[in-house]
């Protein structure tokens, strides 16, 4: 069932999606070889809980009933999404993906951001630009009257031109009082294709993309997904509501940008 959401609830959506961006910024702060994600993730939910929110991800069950055990995924190179956070340093020259979910007032946020460690490489650099790239290109295609397709095939496109792997397992999803409501939004598609796009309509859009096969395995930890050729991996995410002419993204990369180590 889709549920396309009031201006007063889209509203209430901005709230929840501009502290995750506000919690990732937080992060951005600290950022650095030698950190550990556990540190990340122990922040993160200091910060999340101190805004009267509560991070979502926490608890969430896995297909096998497991609950997930920290409040952010922290997704290291090789891994895609779901990474545990962990007491592993980060080292210069890695990348890191970091989704964070909240709850606030009843409604949810979700958005991820992939930094980089300290120095990382030329080819990973692209990989990260090319990923946000493809999730700005699939959001100018969140319009009324578009179809999801639209969405789907414009993340493809763009990052299959540049030769990564577009993951198939996992893909964006609408986002309301629940964190993964309909529709399912795919990283992959034709155009004209699926649900029509109407106004008011609140998905997250989230490109996972790998710079080799877009092949995935599962950890045993039943959460990371890793690349089955070892491949880095990068993962961008807006939550957007649908609009006449130009989507609005109701999460936010800004606060992010301005704290990233230099
Ligand atoms: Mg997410
Ligand atoms: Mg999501």
């Amino acid at each position: 069932m889709i549920y396309l959401k009031t201006d007063d609830e889209i509203e209430l959506l901005r709230e929840a999606n501009l502290l995750v961006g506000k919690t990732l910024a937080e992060l951005a702060k600290i950022i650095k070889p030698g950190v550990t994600t556990r540190q990340l993730d122990v922040l993160a939910e200091t910060f999340i809980r101190d805004n009267g929110a509560e991070p979502t991800f926490k608890g969430f069950p896995n297909p096998y009933g497991e609950p997930f055990p920290a409040s952010i995924c922290t997704s290291v190179n090789e891994q895609v999404v779901h990474g545990i956070p962990n007491d592993i340093p980060l080292k210069d020259g890695d990348i890191v993906s970091i989704d964070c979910g909240t709850k606030l007032n009843g409604f949810c946020g979700d958005s991820c951001y992939t930094f980089a460690v300290g120095e990382i490489s030329e080819e990973a650099q692209n990989l990260l630009r090319v990923t946000k790239e493809a999730l700005y290109k699939g959001i100018e295609q969140a319009v009324v009257g578009k179809r999801i397709g639209d969405i789907s095939y414009a993340v493809q496109n763009h990052c299959e031109s540049h030769g990564y792997g577009v993951v198939r397992e996992f893909v964006g999803h609408g986002v309301g009082h629940e964190m993964h409501e309909d529709p399912q939004v795919p990283n992959y598609g034709r155009r004209g294709n699926g649900v029509m796009l109407k106004n008011g309509l609140c998905i997250a859009i989230e490109p996972m993309i790998t710079m080799g096969a877009k092949e995935i395995y599962m950890l045993p930890d039943k959460w990371g997904i890793i690349t089955r050729d070892r491949s880095l991996a990068a993962h961008f995410e807006h939550t957007i509501c649908v609009r006449k002419g130009q989507a609005d993204i109701l999460s936010s990369f800004d606060e992010i940008e301005k704290n990233i180590q230099k």
